[in-house]
């Protein structure tokens, strides 16, 4: 059954209607940041109609974009971390009149359950900790932050997709085409509420509006994406010595007569999370990643002593005293193998046996944890980039 792109269920903010050339190259429409690069981007522009407080027809410059909730969900099976468009009131059927999507989305459906095996994990570690003092929270925060990573869905979040042109560099220098203008690529950006708030903020200090400026990102030497992104600075310009579309007017033209063509349908190959998928499927892939769970809520109805030992990594019998409780890996001493204990899964887990409580994801923190990106926002010009939230760059 083919299912046609999740991007159906994204909010336009433009009209954009032919095929992307390059569609098939997926891949290389995102943009992603290098380390220690210096990235010039032109943000092109449309102009849009609309109604203004006094019901004028009023013309205004707009970025192309779009925009959609997110969840973040974990396959427990490989530890990985995937995401897919909230299904929340999209309705599809496929040709033969069969329901694909119900209007209900079985990940918001998990996030309570989600965040119910978080607090069980973190009033363990609570209960068990024994240190005290700033240690003590130090480890706990440590803990919870981990245990918040692991999370097997988190609620949809909001996320804008904005189309840039990237300009070609060697060195210092622009790469100039055949007529002497620099060389680009149209690519996708992908940013949180936060940045596409700084990316609100940064022009408008300036004077500036997003569509139509250029940005100037510095990235650092840093490897980790995450903190590469976060401890980027963002300047707005329009000055003809470092904008090529100010130097150009021409470049602007062009660049923004191709953006106007672009086609968002074959995003979902650089951003899979459009990628299309059924109510049924998502439900499946939640009901196996949330199985432990729902045994131990049913155990829980005729035994209130039952444990949810999913996270729990069973003592090798053979090096029974071998745990190191410097480490601050709290042994569960109270968990009996009784009931499902003995089916207990551990995917991806590897015996640990000087530790008795383990924590199976933590060889994939980078990817998970969509919330840590953002904080650190590098918005040098702005002294709160967050305290007015960019409803402006919905048109
Ligand atoms: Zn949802």
């Amino acid at each position: 059954m083919a299912l046609k792109s999740f991007i159906s269920t994204a909010k336009r903010v433009t009209d954009v209607r032919t095929f992307l050339k390059d569609s098939a190259k997926g891949n290389s429409i995102k943009y992603t940041s290098e380390q220690n690069k210096r990235d010039v981007l032109y943000v092109p522009m449309i102009k849009q109609q609309v109604t203004d407080e006094n019901g004028n027809t009023v013309e205004v410059n707009s970025i192309i974009s779009i925009e959609a909730d997110i969840h973040e969900w974990r396959d427990s099976s490989n530890n990985s971390f995937h995401g897919c468009v909230c299904m929340k009131n999209v309705v599809r059927t496929d040709d033969d009149g069969n329901t694909i999507n119900d209007g209900t989305c079985p990940f918001c459906d998990r996030v309570n359950d989600s965040w119910a095996i978080y607090n069980y994990r973190k009033n363990i570690e609570e209960a068990n900790c024994k240190l005290t003092g700033d240690d003590r929270d130090k480890f706990l925060k440590e803990k919870g932050s981990s245990f918040r990573d692991e999370m097997k869905i988190k609620a949809a979040k909001p996320y804008m997709y904005i189309l840039v042109a990237k300009f070609r560099t060697e060195g210092n220098q622009f790469v100039l085409d055949d007529s002497g203008m620099p060389e680009y690529d149209l690519k996708v950006w992908k940013v949180s509420a936060s940045r596409a708030q700084a990316l609100y903020d940064i022009p408008h200090n300036t004077g500036l509006e997003l569509p139509g400026c250029t940005l100037v990102i510095k990235y650092p030497d840093e490897a980790n994406v995450m903190q590469r992104a976060g401890h980027a600075t963002i300047t707005a310009t329009n000055q003809p010595t470092i904008a090529p579309t100010a130097k150009y007017p021409a470049l602007a033209d062009k660049i923004n007569a191709e953006a106007a063509k672009f086609d968002w349908e074959g995003i979902s190959k650089a951003f899979p999370e459009f990628e299309g998928m059924s109510t049924a499927q998502a439900k499946k892939i939640m009901d196996n990643s949330f199985e432990q769970w729902d045994s131990y809520q049913k155990e829980l109805e005729v035994n209130k002593d039952a444990k949810y030992l999913e996270y729990v990594v069973e003592p090798v019998k053979t090096a029974p005293s071998t745990v190191t409780p410097a480490l601050g890996a709290v042994p569960v001493p109270n968990i009996p193998n009784v009931g499902q204990a003995a089916n207990v899964q551990m995917p991806g887990q590897g015996v640990q046996p000087t530790v008795q409580q383990a924590v199976p994801q933590q060889a994939a923190p980078q990817q998970a944890a969509p919330q840590q990106a953002a904080p650190q926002q590098a918005a040098p010009q702005q002294s709160n980039p967050f305290a007015n939230m960019a409803p402006t760059l919905n048109l």
